[in-house]
């Protein structure tokens, strides 16, 4: 089962002109994975449309969906599900040479997890608004601890991110 063949085509809108060039192509390979888990995961009945994917190099080394339906697990968030999948790898991934890609801004209990994995870099593509605007209310991000970890965060600007909320609501 191919995502297309369930989305339709998927747009990808580029990132704002001026930053990060050189890794533009590469985040939006990888984020737009992550948005792909999203719809996959709703369609498939696991949980909510978010999805994370743990990219080491330039090599996916998990790609995950929200489980909190399938595990009844309130925990279960994309972001979680995808760094404990990526430590359980038999050739023990360092998560501090790894990037994350979460198909929405990480929440709260995501960003501490993130933070305490040592992850280094963070690419997002919605942001925590746009969720909780559609009844998603325990996604709204806590920005003030963005500043407490060193790890490099990215907004990207991708429409099918976004455009997930107004196809999965939940008010
Ligand atoms: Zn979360």
């Amino acid at each position: 089962m191919t995502v297309e063949a369930n989305v339709g085509p998927i747009s990808v809108v580029s990132a704002s002109a001026g930053h990060h060039e050189a890794s533009s192509d590469r985040d939006h390979k990888f984020l737009t994975q992550a948005v792909e888990e999203a719809y996959i995961g709703v369609e498939c009945g696991d949980g909510r449309p978010f999805g994370a994917v743990i990219v080491h190099k330039n090599e996916i080394v998990v790609s995950c969906h929200n489980m909190v339906l399938k595990y009844k697990d309130p925990t279960a968030h994309a972001e979680i599900v995808a760094i404990r999948e990526a430590c359980k790898k038999p050739n023990e991934v360092k998560l501090w040479e790894c990037e994350m890609y979460a198909s929405c801004e990480p929440c709260a209990m995501c960003f501490g997890a993130i933070h305490l994995s040592r992850l280094k870099r963070l690419v997002y593509g919605a942001k925590a608004e746009a969720a909780a605007a559609v009844g998603f209310s325990s996604c709204i991000a806590n920005t003030g601890l963005y500043h407490k970890s060193n790890l490099e965060i990215v907004k990207l600007d991708l429409s099918i991110a976004e455009q997930m909320f107004q196809k999965f609501s939940l008010s």
